[in-house]
């Protein structure tokens, strides 16, 4: 079936906005009687992984206004322009507040009643006629910000048990998930680094004067690193472009696109060959493998891999001592490392470092987080787990094998527009845009208009969602209890905090964990109209059996009714963290320790509660089946080979790398429909250093035609020294002129989608990660 994807909704925004005004409280929040007095809100910012406390003032029902909240205990008043905007998020007249079903080609307003129906019309029939991977689920990047996604979007895909399960980890941080998960045990074991006691950092590929961080939650970045320079630290930058944080930095580093494993290694290979490896004697006890890791270091000389990194060696050289001398140090990478031809590897070489520089869990190093609910890493024997397994599938159409339950997304398009035998027809997208995020964009936008059934949970008609049949709108954050289960679980200090909503839902609206149980539903065959609370009490008891079965959690031995009994009469997502609150690390373990947390305690404490800076957690933060940090998994040993022939192959002559950048009013494709954030000088341009523009011919302000294998795009140029020779850069995110999108102030700041240019077959093989930093490509004036 192929789809128009005009869907404009006539009359829509009038027929909503009068429901929305007229709507009835389901429910009074927080116990209060809501009058059109004047009240405050506290509640964590969800909109990155900064985890922001915010105030809230509300008059009955409006946001007065939204400012940090200086109590909070973890950001102190800090937000970032992003933060307040949460009111123009819940007031958008463009965030859908009514499901919508495609009707005659247009996307028409239904009841949620309606909406589901079509929803079991349309999935169920494809389901039976080619089997349960004929369904595929994307996983968009705003559901791990969402408690009611995490807990509840895993059930709906087991509910409709393809194999076919895709997310936006393949084009952000699957890397680093995979090297955690083989070095300790957990994908989310990942040591962050501890900026606020370290004495030198170095950061590559991160930006966080613009994104606040990312795998590694902290409030206000700026002025963490600002204070690492005050008590005399020193930042060092490995960034190809000048970006604000460099600027900030004691030193920038202009690598070249995508080499940052090779830098990483010459650092190994010059404290090895300088004698200057010192694990520390508390950690050598529990480290394998590292006799191998500094052998497999051993050709990537700084010497040898200089041109290829654009480093030069006595640089490359000095960085190692500065490293090795630091009273504290650590390293850290982020998704300028995550999106590269060598991503796995690099992320590996980032740990390894903080191993053999002896910084690995200790203070002012990269340490382990213990989060108050839902780590692994926390939970079960210490120091001893099942660690990670990799590849137990491969795709249909090119063979590219699974990481941690999913295929790279880099392969959605071509599972739906190839024929055959497990072709890809249906596709559920919780949140995200991938036709904005994903490579070769093109391809995928194509490939979504011949589904024969398409369901998005999404506030918005948006470049991906416009090619639904069904839209179901989730909530605001204002109206959704919230508290970061994943985020948490990476924060620079132990610390934990729950917001309960802050506006009700509307009369009959249901809460985003309830539209993804009723999906569960409908894919398990119970009907449109089961009641949620099927799934709720389904994942609960499963949770709660675990527990009773384990002899290492507070629960063993109890019965399954009792603890359930025991959580009272909450539901959905707020049972659920109670439950995991309790048996967490600091829980009251339901009267067996070790601690008093539960969720009224987070409760009585609306600015968080402080469990202190991060202490060492090694060997029991380990889950890896030999106890040991392992230095040299064979996975990733296996990669140097494909090191060294890139390294052999040298370096191309005049060859233009594309990189990305982000901005700070900006969050991927998210925040384009607030007026506040997107005014103004416009950022979608294309930087060009001086020296390329006069070589290629190009204008400051005058469009560019960049071009790719995988397609092209026509952009401004802003010439600026800020960027390395040989490199240009687009943000991503942008693109929102597509025929049919309902973005009304993103369209007027539509910009170009900077990865049409990026190719879905370019990807680092190890994790399936989509090549992003680094895509060579072509300039040139635009023809006018
Ligand atoms: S830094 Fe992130 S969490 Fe903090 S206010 Fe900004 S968007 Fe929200």
């Amino acid at each position: 079936m192929r789809r128009e994807a005009t869907g404009s909704v006539v009359g829509r925004r009038n027929e909503v906005a009068s429901q929305h005004n007229g709507r009835r409280r389901r429910g009074a929040v927080m116990g209060t009687t809501v009058t059109n007095e004047v009240r405050t809100a506290y509640r964590i910012c969800p909109l990155c992984e900064a985890g922001c406390g915010l105030e809230v003032t509300l008059e009955g029902d409006r946001v007065k206004r939204i400012r940090g909240d200086r109590d909070d205990v973890f950001s102190h008043g800090y937000i970032c322009p992003k933060g307040s905007t949460l009111k123009q998020l819940h007031e958008d007249p463009d965030w859908l507040r009514q499901p919508l079903v495609r009707r005659d080609g247009e996307l028409v307003p239904v009841t949620w009643d309606e909406a589901f129906a079509e929803v079991e019309r349309l999935l169920l029939p494809v389901l039976e006629a080619h089997g349960r991977d004929a369904a595929a689920v994307y996983l968009g990047n705003p559901s791990a910000h969402s408690l009611g996604a995490l807990l509840f979007a895993r059930p709906m895909v087991r509910a409709l048990g393809t194999t076919n399960v895709f997310s936006a980890s393949t084009v952000d941080q699957r890397p680093k998930e995979i090297s955690s998960g083989l070095m300790f045990g957990g994908g989310l074991t990942v040591p962050v680094p501890d900026v606020d006691r370290t004495d030198y950092l170095l950061m590559l590929g991160a930006n966080p004067f613009a994104s606040n961080g990312s795998l590694a939650t902290a409030p206000d970045w700026p002025g963490r690193l600002e204070a690492l320079l005050e008590r005399g630290g020193k930042l060092v930058v490995v960034d190809p472009r000048r970006s604000r944080t460099a600027e900030a930095a004691s030193e920038h580093v202009a690598v070249r696109p995508g080499t940052d494993a090779f830098l990483l290694m010459a650092l190994v290979n010059v404290l090895s060959t300088e004698g200057l490896v010192d694990v520390g004697a508390g950690l050598e006890p529990y480290l394998a493998g590292l006799d191998e890791v500094l052998a497999a270091a051993e050709p990537f000389t700084p010497e040898a891999t200089a041109a290829l990194t654009g480093i030069d060696a006595e640089t490359v050289r000095r960085l190692a001592r500065e490293l090795a001398a630091a009273p504290t140090a650590c390293v850290y990478g982020r998704i300028g490392t995550t999106v590269a031809e060598f991503g796995t590897a690099a992320s590996w070489l980032v740990d390894v470092l903080n191993v053999l520089t002896g910084n690995l869990d200790r203070p002012g190093g990269a340490m382990f987080t213990r989060a108050a609910a839902g780590s692994s890493n926390t939970r079960g024997t210490p120091r001893y787990g099942r660690g990670l397994r990799l590849y137990r599938r491969q795709s249909r159409v090119r063979g590219a094998g699974e990481t941690l339950g999913e295929l790279p997304v880099a392969c959605l398009a071509e599972e739906i527009d190839t024929p055959g035998d497990g072709q890809v027809r249906a596709l559920i997208t919780v949140a995200g845009n991938p036709v904005l995020s994903t490579p070769n964009s093109g391809r995928l936008d194509a490939a979504l208009a011949t589904l024969d059934a398409y369901v998005a949970v999404d506030p918005y008609v948006n470049e991906t969602t416009r090619h639904a049949d069904v839209i179901l709108p989730p909530p605001t954050a204002l109206q959704k209890g919230h508290y970061d289960l994943a985020l948490l679980q990476l924060a620079i200090r132990n610390v934990a905090n729950y917001s309960p909503p802050v506006l009700p839902l509307a009369d009959g609206q249901p809460d985003e964990w309830e539209i993804l149980a009723r999906l569960a539903l409908i894919l398990q065959g119970l009907g449109a109209s089961a009641s949620p609370d099927l799934v709720d009490d389904l994942v609960l008891r499963t949770l709660v059996g675990a527990m009773v079965a384990d002899e290492t959690s507070p629960l063993a031995g109890r019965s399954v009714d009792d603890v359930v009994a025991e959580l009272g009469d909450r539901r959905g997502p707020e049972r659920l963290i109670d439950l995991m609150l309790r048996t967490g690390p600091y829980g009251d373990g339901f009267g067996a320790g070790p601690g008093t947390l539960t969720l009224d305690v987070l409760l009585a404490n609306p600015h968080g509660v402080d469990f202190g800076p991060l202490t060492p957690r090694l060997p029991e933060v380990l889950r890896t089946p030999s106890g040991m940090v392992e230095l040299a998994p064979e996975v990733l040993v296996a990669d140097v080979a494909r090191m060294s022939e890139r390294l052999a192959a040298g370096v191309p002559d005049d060859q233009i790398l594309l990189i990305g950048r982000r901005d700070l009013r900006s969050n991927n494709s998210w925040m384009h429909n607030v007026e506040v954030l997107v005014k103004g000088k416009p950022r979608c341009t294309l930087h060009v250093h001086p020296a390329d523009a006069t070589r290629l011919g190009l204008t400051d302000g005058v469009a560019a035609e960049v071009a790719s294998r995988a397609g092209k795009v026509t952009v401004p140029v802003e010439v600026t020294d800020a960027i390395r020779p040989g490199v240009v850069s687009i943000p991503h995110g942008w693109g929102h002129d597509l025929p049919g999108v309902e973005l009304s102030v993103a369209s007027r700041y539509a910009g170009v989608n900077t990865n049409i240019l990026a190719d879905e077959d370019h990807l680092d093989p190890v994790s399936g990660t989509a090549v992003l930093n680094g895509i060579p490509v072509s300039v040139a004036p635009a023809s006018a």
